[in-house]
């Protein structure tokens, strides 16, 4: 078993980036792995690639620890789930106070995938992007489901698995702090031009916090913690 290394679940969004860069500055062997389970837009699965390439050129201290990126296709969670990520839907938020993006446990599944691939890999730590401040709806998000699930995975497998969610109980403005703490203006940068969060995959609108229709719930939190993280900044000197 390698020790030190961890397996990153990496959708090419920005909490996940910022996760990998955290990782990063962390362990001394990186790997990540995305989920394909026909998505209405690829627009974030290929803005992992860019990301993953940027992270390589940008930050030589970090391209050595990067390894094998991986994309699973898991195409029967699209089958059960008919929400606005996987159909020709509007995106609403119902009844449960849920988006219509919610796909019943789907952290669940991407973790139980995640950890029999680390297995495989000889890693034994998974880290993800959930956070349960923003969206407190999700109850596959919450820190109790995901330490559970780590419980339950490492006796599933007769071998410690732990999760790691850094951004468990930041909020979207704290998640920008992060990211400029981590890797400074140039990840800053990297996140601003290449992740991508909106529902609705526009990528031809550019706003100060990136690219987006600027309406969806996803852009309106991520528009919201920029605001929240820029307007405090003090200027640089010069
Ligand atoms: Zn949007």
């Amino acid at each position: 078993m390698t020790e030190n290394a961890a397996l990153v679940l990496f959708s090419g969004g920005q909490d996940s980036t910022v996760c990998l860069a955290w990782a990063l500055a962390r362990y001394e062997r990186v790997e990540t792995v995305g989920f394909d389970y026909g998505q209405r837009h690829h627009v974030e699965l290929q803005a992992r690639t860019k990301i993953l390439d940027r992270l390589r050129q940008d930050f030589p201290d970090w391209a050595g620890r990067l390894g094998p990126d991986r994309v699973l296709k898991l195409p029967a969670l699209g089958e059960i789930s008919e929400t606005a990520l996987t159909r020709d839907k509007e995106i609403e938020v119902g009844k449960t106070g849920l988006p219509s993006t919610f796909v019943p446990g789907r952290n669940l599944l991407f973790f139980t995938y995640a950890a029999a691939l680390a297995w495989r890999r000889g890693i034994s730590t998974l880290v993800g992007g959930m956070c349960e401040t923003d969206y407190s709806g999700y109850p596959d998000c919450r820190n109790e489901t995901l330490q559970t699930l780590a419980r339950a995975i490492s006796l599933g497998v007769d071998r410690h698995i732990s999760i790691e969610t850094p951004l468990m109980y930041v909020d979207k403005a704290g998640t920008w702090a992060m990211t400029q703490e981590l890797g400074g203006a140039a990840l800053v940068d990297l996140v601003t031009e290449e992740t991508h969060t909106c529902y609705v995959g526009i990528r031809t609108r550019r706003h100060p916090w990136g690219y987006g229709c600027g309406h969806c719930p996803a852009c309106a939190l991520r528009a919201k913690g920029w605001h929240a993280w820029h307007d405090n900044q003090k200027p640089l000197a010069t």
